[in-house]
């Protein structure tokens, strides 16, 4: 059994009021474990809707992870519809109804007709207690193959995979081994690094797979490799790795999950470095990723938010000369920030930006999306031009990226 379905189940997800993390969850953990999943579906709290989505699906695969439609209300209707579906009828289980009236007492409540549903279950499941919550998960069984229904409640789902699904499901895909590798570029744009890697991907292996995952400037390239022997199948991922580095050198900055402000971190912390930020258009968004990194006050020293000219030069001493002829977005003030900052907090580094975040603001000049971004250091200062979009909070995040992979390179030169 190396194939799934997810169905997920509730009005709320088809309105848009809930977004469907749990078959995200889901997919990230059965697909750790060598099981691929063919399809998520979401569907409405309705018989008829479970009933085709169940047939369906099991005329596909056979494991079915549902979630959702179990709470105690008479809105939720899925345990009564499973119950049907497998042809058993609901009997009260006196292990989950200990559970529940333990947890429901607990909080100092009285037990009602509600709470009691609970543990009706359908009599041909087996119950997969639920420590976190009061709706029991339920696995069915059907001419091999698995049904397996859990709560909606992201902690209960996970509660219930956990303890009880993810120990039956492992080993399940037999030998298929499947290795994930990330490597983190920044600096480029999709289209561009496809370019670059056009012949890379062509001679794959074709147990090897490349996908490009954007977000924020940042391109996560996802190496999947899928086969028999698993020290093997690592041996040609490191490969495919090394031939990366050799190919786009300069914009890989790491490997896993890393973000450029943990990157950055890790190198100031190994070169006992420390860092500053002045920050105008990003109003402080460049310190708050770097402070998001546990452990980031051994490296980090501070920040002056000068969204005002007059926090530009009353606090960072930038010329106001500088600032009524270069304007305040422009080369020589962020390098004026950016020195101002260093200056006042004694860092190793200081790093400034300023720019035109819009929608407003924009010149024939400097359009909207315009920043300068400055590294003061005791090597000098260097300054970066950007030109990014239109849209104020994009600009504002790919900003603050782009200013921690300018330190991120001046820090590794240093
Ligand atoms: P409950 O006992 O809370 O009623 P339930 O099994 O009936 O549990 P739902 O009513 O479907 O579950 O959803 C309960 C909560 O879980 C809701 O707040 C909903 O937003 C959230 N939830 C449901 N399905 C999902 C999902 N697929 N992804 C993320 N959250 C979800
Ligand atoms: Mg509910």
């Amino acid at each position: 059994m190396n194939s799934a379905e997810i169905i997920t189940i509730g009005d709320e997800l088809l309105i848009g009021q809930t977004v469907d993390t749990n078959s995200a969850w889901i997919s990230m953990q059965l697909s750790m474990r060598g099981i691929r999943v063919n399809r998520i579906t979401s569907i409405s709290d309705r018989r008829d809707e479970i009933i085709s989505a169940l047939d369906e699906a099991l005329r596909r695969v056979s494991l079915v992870l549902v979630t959702g439609g179990l709470g105690p209300t008479s809105d939720d209707i899925t345990k009564e519809t499973l119950a049907e579906y497998f042809g058993s009828q609901l009997v009260m289980n006196e292990e989950v109804l200990a559970e529940v009236t333990e947890r429901i007492t607990r909080r100092n409540l009285e037990m009602n007709e509600n709470n009691r549903r609970q543990a009706l279950v359908p009599e041909c499941c087996r119950v997969l207690l639920n420590r976190a919550g009061t709706a029991p998960g339920m696995l069915f069984e059907k001419n091999s193959k698995k049904v397996i229904s859990m709560p909606g409640v992201p902690s209960e789902m996970k509660y219930i995979m956990q303890e009880h699904v993810l120990p039956m499901v492992t080993g399940m895909a037999g030998d298929t081994t499947i290795i994930h590798r990330n490597i983190m570029t920044y600096g480029t744009f999709e289209a561009k690094l496809a370019e670059r890697l056009e012949e890379f991907e062509r001679e794959l292996p074709a147990v090897i797979k490349l996908a490009y995952l954007p977000s924020h400037g940042v391109i996560k390239l996802r190496l999947t490799g899928t086969g028999g022997n698993a020290r093997q199948l690592g041996l040609m991922m490191d490969g495919q790795i090394r031939k990366l580095y050799t190919i786009i050198p300069d914009v890989i900055y790491g490997e896993g999950e890393i973000t450029l402000e943990e990157k950055v971190g890790s190198l100031l912390l190994n070169k006992n470095l420390t860092v500053s930020t002045a920050e105008s258009c990003t109003g402080g968004k460049i310190a708050s990723l770097i402070t998001s990194v546990p452990g980031s006050s051994a490296w980090f020293k501070g920040s002056v938010v000068a969204y005002d000219n007059s926090i530009k030069t009353g606090m960072l001493g930038v010329d106001p000369e500088i600032i009524r002829k270069q304007g305040a977005v422009s080369e020589e003030t962020a390098a004026a920030m950016a020195s101002g900052v260093r200056r006042l907090t004694g860092t190793d580094f200081a790093v400034a930006v300023t720019g035109i975040a819009g929608p407003t603001g924009g010149t024939p000049e400097k359009p909207v999306g315009t920043v300068w971004i400055a590294i003061a250091s005791g090597r000098g200062i260097i300054t970066e031009k950007q030109r990014f979009a239109d849209d104020r909070l994009i600009n504002i995040s790919r900003s603050a990226h782009s200013a921690l992979n300018l330190l991120r390179k001046q820090i590794i030169s240093y």
